[in-house]
Parts: structure tokens; sequence; C-alpha cells
């Protein structure tokens, strides 16, 4: 017997039909004699049509309204299941997060997770109850309704298990797990059996989309056991995320590549070489929330630098306004933007231990003709800006010459 929590993302609950397959699901679990808590996203598309409806009144919603709204999606679908769990004979309870507990901050639109009352839950599994809880949700101390952020239903899974100190948390997705990258573009792409947390968070804050960022973050700290699974198939063991770093000795030294085409890039050209400058530059555009990822900056003879940096497309017209009403003070002859920007990035815990990963990954894009025009690294990621009409043959050929065709 175990204690397993199950999460089901949007296209899993997407119809009432599908709401009864993941019921049946549930029931074969329960009937193995495990304690299922199961947590469930919006149906699919739902949250996008309230954030629209509230648009459609209020071009900048008040974003504790917004949570009032958006949240009702998830409520929908917890009661829809327990109806199907109901119609086949199982006793069943839904729980929105406020009924659990689930305790946050009061950063409406991105809260995050302070506590989680285990008590109630844990009481109703005890008398054989399936426990059906509203994924990316939860109340602040001043008992005002908040979101986790989108694809918060992952954290609201992962934060479950590890209050529950669960065996295993469970992620029912439309993929059957992780892959070494988007079989969209590689057809040739594997799905890994395992893959470390440092490297699911890698790859998931480089553009893939499986698990929501926070939910693997959380997942590393509270030693989850973490599986990403299909809702659509049987008997697949999905891939499991893992503390422990498999014998890598006769696989690739990279696990995956992950790519994001939303880049954009800005340069400020021509300010003055002193102390102070890149904070000049970027200080006005953190202070606008906006998130800058790869920086450099180069030199000239004359004194003068060049500032480049990537940012989110959809920041870079706010960040080129920002930088305007800037620009005079900071002593910069011009301002630049490109919005056709695309990072490719290879991830691979193997990295520490094999050298030569960069070079390889700058050979191959060399043989395709494909200029670099940012370069990040961490321990276990190399990332590279390039214009985006090259994206899919990148990620193609570095796919070939890591030989992840080969990997497990
Ligand atoms: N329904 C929310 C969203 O679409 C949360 C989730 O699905 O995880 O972002
Ligand atoms: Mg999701």
């Amino acid at each position: 017997m175990a204690l397993i929590v199950q999460k089901y993302g949007g296209t899993s609950v997407g119809s009432p039909e599908r709401i009864r397959n993941v019921a049946r699901r549930v029931a074969r679990f329960h009937a193995n004699g495990d304690q299922v808590v199961v947590v469930v996203s919006a149906m699919s598309g739902e949250t996008n049509r309230l954030i629209a409806l509230a648009r459609e009144v209020a071009a900048v919603p008040s974003p504790r309204e917004l949570d009032t709204i958006v949240s009702t999606g998830e409520q929908v679908t917890i009661g829809l299941l327990c109806m199907a769990l109901h119609d086949l004979g199982l006793e069943a309870k839904s729980y929105t997060g406020a009924q659990v507990r689930i305790l946050t901050d009061s950063a409406f639109t991105k809260a995050r997770i302070l506590h989680i009352d285990d008590a109630p839950i844990r009481e109703d599994l005890n008398v054989g109850r399936i426990v059906v809880v509203a994924g990316f949700q939860g109340v602040d101390r001043f008992g005002n309704i908040t979101t986790l952020g989108r694809g918060g239903s992952d954290t609201t899974g992962v934060a479950l298990a590890a209050a529950l100190k669960a065996d295993e948390c469970q992620i029912y997705t439309d993929v059957d797990g992780v892959y070494t990258t988007d079989p969209r573009i590689v057809p040739e792409a594997r799905k890994l059996d395992r893959i470390t947390f440092e490297e699911m968070l890698e790859l998931a804050s480089q553009g893939s989309k499986v698990l929501q960022i926070r939910s693997v973050e959380f997942a590393g700290k509270y030693k989850v056991k973490l599986r990403v699974l299909s809702s659509f198939e049987e008997g697949g063991e999905g891939t499991l995320v893992t503390v422990e770093e498999t014998n890598k000795m006769e696989q690739p030294v990279i696990s995956g590549i992950a790519f994001n085409r939303d880049e954009a890039k800005i340069t400020v050209r021509g300010v003055p070489d002193r102390p102070g400058t890149a904070y000049q530059i970027l200080g006005p555009i953190a202070e606008a929330n906006i998130d800058v990822d790869m920086i450099i900056q180069n030199l000239g003879h004359d004194g003068q630098a060049n500032v480049s940096f990537t940012l989110p497309r959809n920041d870079c017209d706010r960040a080129m306004e920002v930088l305007e009403g800037v620009r005079e003070h900071i002593g910069a002859q011009s301002l630049h933007s490109d919005k056709n920007i695309a990072k490719v990035s290879v991830v691979g815990v193997g990295m520490r231990s094999h050298p030569g990963v960069a070079a390889m990954m700058f050979r191959t894009l060399s043989e395709e003709g494909i200029n670099i025009l940012m370069i990040s690294t961490s321990e276990i990621k190399i990332s590279v800006a390039i214009e985006e009409r090259h994206l899919e043959q990148a990620v193609k050929r570095l796919h070939h010459a890591f030989e992840l065709e080969r990997a497990k």
C-alpha cells in the first residue's frame, strides 16, 4: 500500500469523457490498496478563457479579483471528478485550496505556498476516501484566494506530496514522459527513463514546458519522488525525476536540448566605459520587473562599450521604452532591438566530468553556418542565442551530434 499524489493537467480532464477516464484510473489505484490524493487543473482552455473574460471587463484587472475569477476553473474540475468517482461506487471528497488550507503569501497571481495543513486529508484517506484537491490555488492569512502562477497545479501536486510524505507524486500529462527534445522538431527524440532534478530544472527554465519550474524546485528541495506519465496510455513507466545520477558511462553526456523561441535582444551602443554603466542600464529594467537572461559587454578602443542582453520577446517594447527614458542620462549613443532571437540549450550533468561539450556545440553550429549571438553557461548547461530562423536546424543537428537518439 502506498500513498500516491496524482496530478492531472488540463488536457487530461479536458472533457467529461476524459474526466471519467481519470476516475477509472484513480479507481484502479484505490482497488490496489493505495491511498490516492488527486490534484486537478482546470479543463483545458478554461484558465485562458477566464483571463480573457476578466480583460474584457478591465484592461488591467485587479490581481486579487483576477485570482478570485481564475481559481474557479479548478473548482469545477474537482466537483466533476468527485461525481465521476461516486459513479464508480467510490467515496471521494473535493477540496478547494482554502478548504485544505494551502496557506500562501499574498502575492496574487504568483503566490508562494507557506504551509499545508495535512490533517483533514489524512483523516479522509484513513477511512478509505479519495481526496480531490483543486490545483493552482491557495489562501492567504487574511482568507483571500490566491493562485500560484500559470501551470501552478504541478506545484500544488508536489507540495501536497511533500506535506503528506507521499511515496510518489505522479504528474499525468499529454506526453508520456520527458524527452531528449521536442519530438515535433526531432522525430528521433527519445523518452528518458530518468532525469535528475538539476537537469529537469535547467530544461524547465530553458523552455521545456513539461513541468512548472517551481514544482521541480519544490520536489528537489523536499526530495519528492516525481514521475511524469501519460494520462492517455496505460502501463508506461514515464520519466522518473530523481536526485541520483545514473551511471552515465555508456550514456550520452547530454540529457536533453531545450529551446525557446520567445526571445529578443537589446543592444545599447556607445556607452561610456566606467563603473556603474551596467547597473544604470539593467537597474531600470529590473525595476520594470523584466527578466534579463544573457548579457554581454564588449569594449571598443575608444573608451566606449556596447551592452547587449536577451529578454522575453513580450517585454521587448516595454524595455525599449524604459531605456529610451534613461538613454541620455546613461550617455548611450543608440538603442537597437531584435525580436527574432531564439535560445538553444544543451543540458546534462555529464558535462561536469566530460570536457569539450561547448566545443562540440560550437563546432556543430559552425558547420551549419549558424552564427552564435550570445553564450551563457552553468555547470550543467550551455545556452546560445541564435537567429530564430535557424532554430529547428540547430536543434536537429545538435541532437544528432550529441547522439541523443541513443539516450535512455
Ligand atoms: N489552470 C492553471 C493554468 O492553466 C494551472 C494549471 O493548469 O496548472 O495555468
Ligand atoms: Mg501544465
